[in-house]
């Protein structure tokens, strides 16, 4: 007869340890100046953050990030413990020569690799290396609703070698929706024309849902946001919202645009997945290059 030894609790014991550690999530920004990022990542974990400058009143003028800052955060839903660190850029493609305007971003990501690196090869190495690597990088396009500008196309095929890139299409709210429909099949043409390859990546551990789920996700992208750093009445409802001329845009209304669809796919379904991708995909990549650099 067969006894029962109880080893199927070890995916408690893993859940255990998992929770004691906590987990880490590290997304950059990129894009244009005034595109709204510094915006959109407070709506997305808006409950959560505080922006550590200070919020805005009305009537300063636009904040400016001038440099590569990180600005850290632990939130807590149901003793999940995550630390998010995101990373904000200063806004590149502003200049009037934007020659290799990306390399301080992409030099950015390869130093995390780099550093990630020299820990794991250490002799008395830690058993548990602090990440920094980006795990994700949000792309914001400008919502001209025409196409992709060429620095666009070079700079998104320059990331997505050592990042898992994700396109987004700034202030959609100043986009109709037959327009808006159309930039994204106009994108998703472009990006296919010109062979970048962005995530989510298909591999053969996949099973039928997941690869589903990734179809669904490449069917979307770019995701067409609108961030708010301000609540809005309506309908009585104190909600994230804009308010223009012509009425209100209330960020969580799918109807209005795909910030809660953005948001899912970044903390509901693929968090693990953007993480296990950078180690495995572009990390391995990065790592598998500088030791056989070492060996020549
Ligand atoms: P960043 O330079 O990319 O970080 O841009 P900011 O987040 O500082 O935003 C620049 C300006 O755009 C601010 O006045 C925001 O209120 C405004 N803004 C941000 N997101 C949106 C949006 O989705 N729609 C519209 N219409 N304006 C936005
Ligand atoms: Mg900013």
């Amino acid at each position: 007869a067969t006894s029962y030894v109880g080893f199927d609790s070890i995916t408690q014991q893993i859940e255990h340890k998992l929770l004691k550690r906590g987990f880490q999530f590290n997304v950059i920004v990129v894009g244009q100046t005034g595109l709204g990022k510094s915006t959109l990542i407070n709506t997305i974990f808006a409950s959560h953050l505080i922006d550590s400058k200070g919020r805005r009143e009305a009537d300063e003028p636009v904040r400016q990030t001038t440099e590569i800052q990180t600005v850290s955060h632990v939130i807590t839903e149901n003793g999940v413990r995550l630390r998010l660190n995101i990373v904000d850029t200063p806004g590149y493609g502003d200049q009037v020569n934007n020659e290799n305007c990306w390399d301080p971003i992409v030099k950015y990501i390869k130093d995390q690799h780099s550093a990630y690196l020299r820990k794991e090869l250490t002799a008395m190495r830690d058993r548990y290396i602090q990440d920094t690597r980006i795990h994700c990088c949000l792309y914001f396009i400008n919502p001209t609703g025409h196409s992709l500008r060429p620095i666009d196309q070079i700079v998104m095929k320059k990331l997505s070698e050592v990042v898992n890139v994700v396109p987004v299409i700034a202030k959609s709210d100043s986009l109709t929706l037959e327009e808006r429909e159309a930039f994204k099949q106009k994108i998703r043409a472009e990006l296919f024309h010109h062979s970048i390859r962005l995530y989510p990546f298909d591999t053969d551990e996949n099973d039928e849902e997941e690869v589903q789920l990734n179809e669904s996700i490449r069917n979307m992208i770019p995701f067409a946001v609108v961030g708010s750093e301000r609540n809005v009445i309506i309908d009585g409802k104190s909600v994230r919202g804009r308010k223009n001329r012509w009425g209100v845009v209330n960020v969580e209304d799918e109807t209005h645009c795909e910030f809660v669809s953005l948001r899912n796919f970044l903390t509901r379904t693929h968090l693990q997945d953007l993480i296990e991708t950078t180690a495995q995909i572009h990390y391995e990549a990065f790592r598998s290059k500088q030791l056989l650099a070492l060996k020549e």
